[in-house]
């Protein structure tokens, strides 16, 4: 059984999370326990690149997988969802960032936002499923409805579906139906 932890960080709303933790298991071919936090952390002022207004995506991830230290024992997951801007080296800004060694991921909803509150929600449930993805093996993905195929902007969000295609699904199934992450 995959188990993992929701964490909202700053601004995000926790009856974001749990839609998320609601809603994401519904979309895994395999089985995948969520559990949302009941508190929120705040991003740390070390990770803000002040001169890009942005937060450096790698250290918030760190930052996250020191945070949650023993929660992640025994190969639990956890996924941030970030109420902010973040980016990486060579690129401007990033949606989410997945760092499977730490097993921590996360999603930053500042260009995912919208007046449309379900637009948004759907937007931050498919880019949390592919960070997820991320988390479990996965690469992008050549089909551009498959919730692994990479955005490169809010439009091809919108565009995909919160499911992975057929070829996504038999590799998560493959990697995990019969293998306990924790124990
Ligand atoms: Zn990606
Ligand atoms: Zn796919």
């Amino acid at each position: 059984m995959i188990e993992l932890i929701v964490q909202p960080v700053g601004r995000v709303r926790p009856e974001d999370a749990i839609y998320v933790a609601r809603e994401m298991p519904k979309h895994f071919p395999i089985s995948i326990r969520v559990y949302p936090t009941m508190w929120s952390l705040q991003p740390p002022a070390s990770a803000y690149e002040w001169s890009r207004m942005q937060y450096r995506a790698f250290d918030i991830n760190e930052w996250l997988s020191r945070s949650l230290g023993p929660l992640l024992k025994g190969g639990r997951l956890a996924l941030g969802l970030v109420g902010a801007d973040a980016f990486v080296s060579g690129l401007n800004f990033v949606f989410g960032l997945a760092d499977p060694e730490l097993r921590v991921a996360t999603v930053y909803t500042a260009r995912l936002e919208d007046n449309d509150n379900g637009r948004f929600l759907s937007r931050l449930l498919k880019e949390s499923i592919h960070e997820v993805g991320h988390l479990l093996g996965l690469e992008h993905c050549p089909n551009r409805a498959c919730v692994m195929s990479f955005s490169n902007d809010v439009e091809d969000v919108d565009l995909k579906s919160p499911d992975f295609c057929d070829s996504c699904k038999l590799k998560l199934i493959r990697a995990y139906s019969d293998k306990d992450l924790v124990p």
